[in-house]
């Protein structure tokens, strides 16, 4: 068989869940790409079309046709609660990238970001430096520095991506008035499910601190946390990206390493970590480890998710305006919607206000930002614009990618809101109400 017949083979092995597709366009309004480009390869209809033509030998994987809109797919998953006929779409555009990348090695970013975020070394070396130019304030300067034209483009966003992991400072001034005591708080919980908590790779290397108020937020409402040192990467990143082997197995080695702390749940902070982890057995599928695969997949809890079947108790005022957006992989592909809603009602004074786009992915992605910069700029702009208009002072969102989407569209414009991970805002919360040890959480 020939090197299309094989790759296309990998595809048609998945031939009967683009069988489902009428090609009825129910999916066309939803989806980012198609609405700001108007070109059906870059709809979902039509991309499902690419991969049958790849399936039925018409069409090479390695041809830019196919590629090219293969590669300009978000992966947001938008298309997928809103198509009758329930196609899969994002296990198939996970193996068509994989069948595609095959074809033709992608773009230099993304094969340097998919083998540095492949070897622990490699990640924590990246996630160093880049913590060290956020730290020193250079990542700043080279984002204010940069010209936002050219080769310099993608450079100046990805610093402004950079620089917008600094903690928010603004919550810190904001102070509750009079009448805005905390209500009384029952006792506080002491037997609740055994958990572990995803650190990721991103989120350990950028976000720490979002790791280190999931802990003290779950500790505060009952849970064990139990500690998983050396945390590892979930496979996400390269799952989305095309990279299906190493993906399947940075997916093994997490598998083993959470059955075996043999916890009630593994939580997540990132909505793309945990989709992934969600969907293990599908990644694993045809593995020896399918069903340790799909034993840990069903353990896996969004912290927000947790958090709200727990019921959060309700922490101190923190007064402020506050912009949710949903992250595409939270809403989309964990179907979450209220669960952060919930969270943030346990923040008394917290006005939310729901981002008018808030399905609509914020074009972060990734690095979808940094390889598509026109177009991902195109939609992170419209998301700039939509959190700005709802007049808050910070937004939230749970999701490392879109926070830092988010942040760098914000930064860029000199916008003073800030962004936070919901239960960031519910740690500052429960920090005010003295729910903690200072000396030890502090
Ligand atoms: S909504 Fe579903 S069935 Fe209709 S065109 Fe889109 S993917 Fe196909
Ligand atoms: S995943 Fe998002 S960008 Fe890709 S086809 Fe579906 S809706 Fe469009």
């Amino acid at each position: 068989m020939s090197e299309v017949g094989i790759l296309g083979q990998a595809l048609a092995e998945h031939a009967d869940r683009l069988m489902p597709c009428v090609h009825c366009g129910f999916c066309l309004p939803a989806c980012p790409t198609y609405v700001r480009l108007g070109d059906e390869a870059d709809s979902p209809r039509g991309r499902l079309h690419l991969m049958g033509a790849v399936v039925e030998g018409r069409l090479d994987p390695a041809s830019d046709a196919f590629r090219v809109h293969i590669d300009r797919c978000l992966g947001c998953r938008a298309c997928e609660p809103v198509c009758p006929s329930g196609v899969e779409y994002g296990a198939l555009l996970e193996v068509a990238r994989d069948v595609a990348a095959r074809a033709r090695p992608p773009a230099l970013p993304t094969r340097l970001l998919l083998r540095i975020f492949g070897s622990r070394p490699g990640r924590a070396l990246f996630l160093g430096v880049g913590a060290f130019l956020r730290n020193t304030g250079l990542a700043s300067l080279g984002a204010r520095a940069l010209p936002g034209w050219g080769p310099f483009r993608s450079a100046r966003f990805g610093l402004a991506m950079l620089a917008s992991t600094e903690r928010w400072e603004g919550l810190r001034w904001i102070r509750a008035t009079e009448g805005q005591e905390a209500p009384e708080d029952p006792a506080p919980p002491t037997t609740g499910p055994r958990v572990a908590l995803l650190t990721g790779c991103v989120q350990e290397g950028l976000y720490d601190r979002v790791n280190q108020a999931t802990a003290r937020v779950l500790e505060a409402n009952g849970c064990q946390v139990v500690a998983m040192p050396g945390g590892g990467c979930c496979g996400a990143l390269h799952a989305h990206g095309g990279d299906l082997e190493t993906a399947r197995r940075l997916a093994r080695t997490e598998v083993r390493r959470f059955l075996d702390a043999d916890v009630d749940h593994v939580v997540v902070n990132a909505a793309g970590c945990g989709a992934t982890m969600k969907e293990y057995d599908e990644l694993l599928g045809g593995d020896p480890a399918e069903s340790d695969a799909g034993a840990l997949a069903r353990r896996v809890r969004d912290v927000n998710e947790l958090l709200a079947e727990l019921g959060p108790r309700t922490g101190a005022p923190v007064p402020c305006r506050v912009a949710v957006d949903h992250p595409c992989h939270l809403l989309h592909a964990q179907g979450i919607r209220q669960a952060p809603l919930a969270v943030l009602k346990a923040v008394p004074g917290a006005e939310v206000r729901l981002v008018e786009d808030a399905d609509e992915c914020c074009g972060g992605a990734g690095i979808y930002g940094i390889t598509h910069p026109e177009l991902g700029g195109r939609i992170g702009a419209d998301k700039v614009r939509s959190v700005r208009a709802t007049e808050c002072e910070v937004v939230a969102t749970a999701n490392p990618g879109c926070m830092m989407q988010i942040g760098a569209g914000l930064r860029l414009q000199g916008a003073p809101e800030g962004v936070m991970h919901p239960v960031e805002l519910l740690d500052v919360s429960y920090r005010r109400a003295g729910f903690y040890d200072e000396e030890r959480d502090g």
